[in-house]
């Protein structure tokens, strides 16, 4: 870590999550630490078993000090998890082969402890027991701190964060994401992913503002250290000066001036200038509250990803769990539809990096969603039970998510007739012609989408994954960002394709991805054809506003210019022109995949 700065200093990122925030940041370093090895002389072998003990004494210091701040600031439940820790570093096994390991192998200490730390993990990874996984993730994270101790770097974990910081981080993944407290976190700063990436949707839709891919900036922070964040325009601002504080109030002030202008017409009803009645509904994670549910201004949710209840514990959620968190947004919803899309757990996100045992070379065209949950129809089945009971309580539907063939989606329809018949073998209620939905996010699925229409009631599109796997682009590698064209010909001539597949087979087209709720694009999927679209409850009143001032004749055209043209380029230009010509939107005023 650098000295500390004190003059000001500017970083140019990618804006994700819009919003400007100002406040002390929280340092947070995801990637593994180095470790070094080497031989120690037989000599020194005595003063390295020392340097373990320090070390061990210094991590429990630390872990008894996170504990105290957490009981004070958090509550004694969360707090009680640091006993866990501290037990692991009272171990004596650990202790004592760690000592057995630098004596008989003559390496550094550090390298030791990894090495019997790593092999308790594994060990305790294969083992089938709830209780004893929780404490494969307890000796992995005392472990990163112990080894950060010893090679002297600082380190910090997620649930300490209780203050009102600025949380800097090299990488987040989506259950760090998901695990964050939106009163302790009021901005997040990444020196790697995307606009896409899951923990940036997260962050979107616990409306904390953030900016992605700003390289080099966790070296340059120090803890404390005083950040300013616009994640309007990607900017992030180390040791601000009292001006530029000053300039952003203004800012803040403006956009916030304008967000209130939005927000008090969020309620009334989305017809726009030549009388076209159009839908926006929203993509959720489970954990907003009945109020955002209510509150929004949308016609229901168009998407509820549950990787989330999957991602915030240890274990898997059982039915009756997710009946519950199900049952309460249908019931919140009333008599709105709510999309439920079934698990899709895999690429980015993966709990603790091993959700099967062993890491994947390319995650995101691994075994991810369907493919995992065919082959774990146990895990699977016990998620359609319960969505298929929630749909007594409202108007639920289900939705599968990463479908490449019909084969996929006629077993998915199966497993859902068989766990039919077994609720209804049990007298249990639920909705008997739910309604079957079908993401067409990969590239297969768009091109015989005419087929795969006929097997399900209605298609919702993910342009997050669609862009990424049409151009071959991964949707979190920020080296690539530049190359993740969601105005390529290609996607535009995708998107028309499966709108049209949909109206010539009868079935209703949504889009669910990032682009949904972009000012720039939304039009646009509506005059490609879109019969409704699914975006974040932060990004409605801003679009419903635009959309209200909209005439659908302008936006057709708009698709027509579109097809038409060649190059990302030029549909750019048209996009552009149409939000600042017809919509009165300064490109400035909103943040674009
Ligand atoms: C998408 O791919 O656009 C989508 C909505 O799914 P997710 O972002 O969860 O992969
Ligand atoms: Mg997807």
């Amino acid at each position: 870590m650098s000295s500390t700065v004190s003059t000001e200093r500017t970083f140019k990122g990618i804006a994700a999550a819009p919003g400007v925030a100002h406040g002390p940041a929280f340092i947070f370093v995801n990637g593994e630490v180095d470790i070094p090895k080497h031989s120690v002389p037989a000599e020194r072998l005595e003063e390295e078993i020392s340097r373990f003990e320090q070390g061990l004494m210094e991590t429990r210091r630390q872990i008894s000090a996170i504990r105290a701040e957490v009981q004070e600031k958090v509550g004694e439940d969360e707090a009680s998890i640091f006993d866990a820790h501290q037990l692991v570093l009272e171990d004596r096994a650990l202790i004592e082969d760690t000592i057995k390991e630098v004596k008989e192998t003559s390496f550094n200490i550090e390298y030791c402890f990894q090495t019997v730390a790593n092999r308790y993990i594994d060990a305790f990874a294969q083992i089938d027991d709830d209780y004893i996984k929780e404490r494969v993730s307890d000796i992995r994270d005392v472990t990163r701190r112990m080894l950060c101790n010893l090679v002297g770097h600082q380190d910090k974990q997620i649930s300490e964060l209780v203050d009102r910081n600025i949380l800097v981080a090299d990488d987040l993944n989506p259950s760090e994401a998901a695990t964050l407290d939106v009163e302790s976190v009021v901005a997040i700063v990444t020196e790697y992913g995307s606009r896409t990436s899951h923990a940036v949707i997260v962050a979107r839709s616990l409306n904390i503002p953030s900016v992605v891919g700003v390289h080099g900036l966790v070296e340059k922070v120090n803890f404390g250290d005083q950040i300013l964040v616009d994640g309007f325009e990607g900017v992030v601002v180390l040791n601000p000066s009292k001006e530029t504080l000053e300039r952003y109030g203004q800012i803040r002030s403006r956009r916030e001036a304008k967000l209130a202008e939005y927000f008090a017409e969020r309620n009334q009803p989305l017809i726009t200038k030549d009388d076209r009645s159009l839908r926006l509904l929203l993509n959720v994670e489970g954990v907003e509250s009945d109020d955002i549910l209510r509150n929004s201004g949308a016609d229901g949710v168009g998407l509820l990803r549950t990787e989330m209840l999957f991602l915030r514990e240890e274990n898997f959620p059982d039915e009756e769990a997710q009946l519950k968190v199900y049952r309460r947004i249908a019931e919140a919803m009333e008599s709105k539809p709510v999309t439920i899309r079934t698990l899709d757990l895999g690429g980015d996100k993966n709990p603790h990096n091993s959700l099967y045992g062993y890491q994947e070379a390319n995650p995101f065209m691994g075994f991810r969603a369907i493919r995992f949950c065919l082959e774990h129809p146990k895990v699977f089945k016990e998620q359609l039970r319960a969505i298929l009971r929630a749909s007594a309580f409202g108007q639920v539907q289900v939705l599968y998510p990463m479908i490449s063939s019909c084969e996929e989606l006629v077993a998915a329809n199966a497993l859902l007739e068989e766990c039919k018949e077994e609720l209804a073998g049990k007298g249990i209620a639920f909705d008997p012609a739910i309604r079957r939905g079908c993401m067409i996010e990969v590239p297969s699925a768009a091109v015989i989408s005419d087929l795969l229409a006929k097997h399900c009631d209605f298609f919702s599109i993910g342009t997050n994954d669609l862009v990424q796997y049409l151009l071959a682009v991964d949707r979190i590698n920020d080296r690539i960002s530049h190359l993740y064209q969601p105005n390529h010909p290609a996607v535009m001539r995708a998107l028309s394709f499966i709108f049209e597949a949909g109206k010539r087979n009868g079935i209703p087209v949504s889009v669910c991805g990032e682009l949904a709720g972009d000012p720039l694009y939304a039009p646009l999927l509506f005059g490609l054809g879109a019969d409704e679209l699914s975006l974040s409850w932060s990004s409605l009143p801003q679009l419903k506003f635009l959309l209200r001032r909209m005439r659908m004749k302008d936006a057709r055209r708009l698709a027509v210019k579109v097809l038409r043209s060649e190059s990302a380029d030029e549909i750019q230009a048209h996009l552009k022109g149409f939000c600042e010509e017809v919509m009165g939107l300064r490109a400035s005023e909103f943040t674009s995949v």
